[in-house]
């Protein structure tokens, strides 16, 4: 096939590409934090009540929604997750669907996952005599917690289903571009609290104290070697301690200091492993200087990896889509997603949509966050051939 083929197969005709648009913008105006995404929730559920839906669930493990489209014709059952929630930042851009909610704004392009899953419900529901198996869709609240995936999967939202899918818009990647890797996507994303205790006094005694500070100076610098001396250097480790807080004053020594940070790594067991060393570390160097660590592992997601089986059979559905050098290489980011929760308990694939705006770049999570919306109808097309393609029972 020539790179540069486009076949027409899902070419999406206007009224979509505008309900895609619409969709956007009206979610993208108003946007609403982790698990409070109530009108959000309403907004999804009035637009799929109109299709006729086999089932449709609403206040799924907080506020999600989940709704079925049965085919009349045997296939597998496939999973569509789009998550929900906005981010605590005020939108700089000026543009007429400009969030109308200050101090909240879609940031990450959630609002794009869920214009395409509902644009794709509909397109379903208008061929279910020609659908083989069900689609579930999923529209899953507080991604950006983390804390969303989990309750809906607890809740059931997986029962009865074989394979899962989802994607992520993404602001450094040229609009036409999509990446599909065969592995691991994200990294897992945990974070913790590590509380040193010693023993707080005169500043100018410190032989009658235990200072909590000197402790925790030791633990901040040995976590660091658990990354450069106990991992191997081909697997990519970060340790970041991002908030180091104790002590009162200059002339006294501090009795506790509690050290927050974070733990990236896109390989399971070495998670669980370095996890279990940070507690370990911590609690050894405490207790040599008479005190003592409280690890607290405060939240945590696994690495988002993808089947490669599956992975391979969306990317063939993408080339048709965005030809053979549409679908691009890509190394796995640092960042989590908890859509991982998904992937470890069934085979599926998270891709990546390029969707990068004309004019200076944008990342997101920053007030400046953009897209460009021409990427829609491509995720559009190829989420849907995707779905297609992973319905099929053979
Ligand atoms: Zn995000
Ligand atoms: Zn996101």
């Amino acid at each position: 096939m020539a790179s540069t083929q486009r076949p027409v197969l899902l070419e999406p005709d206007a009224a979509t590409t505008q309900h895609l648009i619409t969709h956007r913008r009206e979610l993208h105006a108003s946007p609403e934090l982790s698990f409070k995404e109530d009108e959000t929730a309403r907004y999804i559920v009035e637009r799929l009540d109109t299709l006729g839906l086999d089932k449709l669930t609403h206040g799924v493990g907080g506020t999600g929604v989940v709704a079925d489209i049965r085919g009349e014709r045997p296939g597998r059952s496939v999973l569509v997750r789009a998550d929900m929630d906005g981010l605590p930042l005020t939108e700089t851009a000026d543009v007429p669907f400009r969030s109308t909610r200050i101090g909240v704004m879609h940031a990450c392009g959630h609002d794009v996952h869920m214009a395409i899953a509902l644009e794709l419900a509909r397109w379903l529901a208008d061929r279910r005599h020609e659908l083989p198996g069900m689609v579930r869709f999923a529209f899953q609240p507080a991604e950006e917690q983390a804390g969303g995936a989990k309750p809906m999967i607890d809740a059931g939202v997986l029962d009865g289903i074989d394979r899962v899918i989802g994607l992520h818009v993404w602001s450094q990647l040229p609009t036409g571009q999509v990446a599909i890797p065969p592995g691991v996507v994200m990294a897992s994303a945990d974070m913790f609290t590590l509380i040193i205790r010693g023993r707080g006094g005169h500043g100018a005694q410190p032989h009658l104290t235990i200072d909590a500070v000197v402790i925790a100076a030791e633990v901040v610098t040995a976590l660091q070697t658990l990354v450069s001396r106990e991992t191997s250097p081909v697997a990519p480790v970060v340790i970041t301690l991002g908030s180091v807080h104790g002590g009162s004053a200059a002339n006294i020594v501090a009795g506790e200091v509690v050290i927050q940070g974070t733990l990236r790594t896109f390989d399971a067991a070495l998670r669980r492993h370095l996890l279990a060393r940070i507690a370990q570390v911590a609690e050894g160097i405490a207790g040599t200087m008479r005190g003592s660590s409280e690890f607290r592992h405060d939240s945590g997601t696994p690495p988002t990896v993808n089947d490669p089986a599956i992975a391979a059979l969306v990317g063939e559905e993408a080339r048709r889509v965005v030809g053979v050098d549409g679908v691009v290489p890509f190394e796995p980011l640092m960042v989590g997603e908890d859509f991982a929760y998904f992937l470890e308990a069934r085979p599926g694939c998270f891709f990546l949509l390029g969707g990068a705006p004309e004019g200076p770049p944008v990342v997101h999570h920053t007030p400046e966050f953009r897209i460009d919306e021409k990427c829609l109808p491509i995720g559009f097309q190829v989420m849907t051939a995707a779905v297609l393609r992973l319905l099929r029972p053979d």
